[in-house]
């Protein structure tokens, strides 16, 4: 295509995936990203609504952890919840992309589930802790690294707590995690202060999509255009 023409498929819902296939049919694999944040940072409510603005263009991965259904949690859908034992033969099998203890619990990405949503062309959020995003980023360096952070720690232990899920053992065991998570946040890519969520789900869309027009991406491209542009001026001869 060469003509761009305003139409239905740049705008809305449909994403930005179909406006650029049209235009560049190569490097159509998805990418990957992780999303951290402190418990209690919204980071559930942004994903949810980050899927249901751009269905096309993301996938969220499913974990596997052994801690216990929180209320209104199915397995297969928040997470896969497993037992240690077989939590510890998906380690040995070698079938998690990473894994990490937190707060005395296993958590731990599924290897398949990803790669088949890369190859389908999806970019795939992993909304894992900070342990297991320095892992992922090690084996996979292009991935981007985001850390979603509400914009104050008062509201981060009023959101905890409005959460009514945890007893207060637990909600101190995060905000003391929080304390430490903290620390790391430079080695992240990107920072999303998550104040208001409609704000917050487009700026990680747009920083999300901005990673597709990185140049590295684009080289069968580059070179078409190179050779066209050869072809075309070969023969002319410079006005001077
Ligand atoms: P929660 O128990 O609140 O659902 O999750 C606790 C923490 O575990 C959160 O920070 C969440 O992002 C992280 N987490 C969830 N799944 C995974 C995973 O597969 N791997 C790692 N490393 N962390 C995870």
């Amino acid at each position: 295509m060469t003509e761009q023409t305003p139409d239905a498929s740049r705008t809305g819902d449909r994403g930005d995936r179909f406006y650029r296939r049209e235009r560049d049919d190569m490097n159509q694999k998805g990418l990957l990203a992780v999303v951290s944040g402190f418990s209690g940072a919204g980071k559930g409510t942004l994903m949810k609504r980050l899927l249901e603005k751009y269905p096309q263009n993301y996938a969220l991965s499913i974990s596997a952890t052994t801690r216990r259904p929180r209320e209104g949690e199915k397995n297969g859908r928040e997470y896969f919840f497993v037992s240690v034992e077989e939590f510890e033969r998906m380690i040995r099998e070698d079938a998690l992309i990473e894994y990490a203890r937190y707060v005395d619990n296993y958590y731990g990405t599924p290897a398949a589930y990803v790669a088949e949503q890369m190859e389908a062309g999806r970019d795939v959020l992993l909304e894992i802790e900070v342990q297991g995003a320095l892992l992922v980023k090690k084996k996979f360096p292009d991935t981007s690294l985001l850390f979603v952070t509400p914009p104050s720690a008062k509201e981060l232990e009023r959101r905890l707590r409005g959460r009514q899920t945890e007893n207060e053992t637990v909600i101190r065991e995060r905000m003391t995690q929080a304390v430490r998570e903290a620390e790391i946040i430079d080695r992240y890519d990107y920072i999303l202060v998550n104040d208001d969520l409609e704000t917050c789900v487009d700026e990680m869309h747009a920083l999300l999509c901005s990673r597709h027009h990185a140049v590295g991406r684009h080289e069968e491209f580059i070179h078409r255009m190179r050779r066209e542009l050869s072809d075309l001026t070969s023969g002319e001869t410079p006005e001077d």
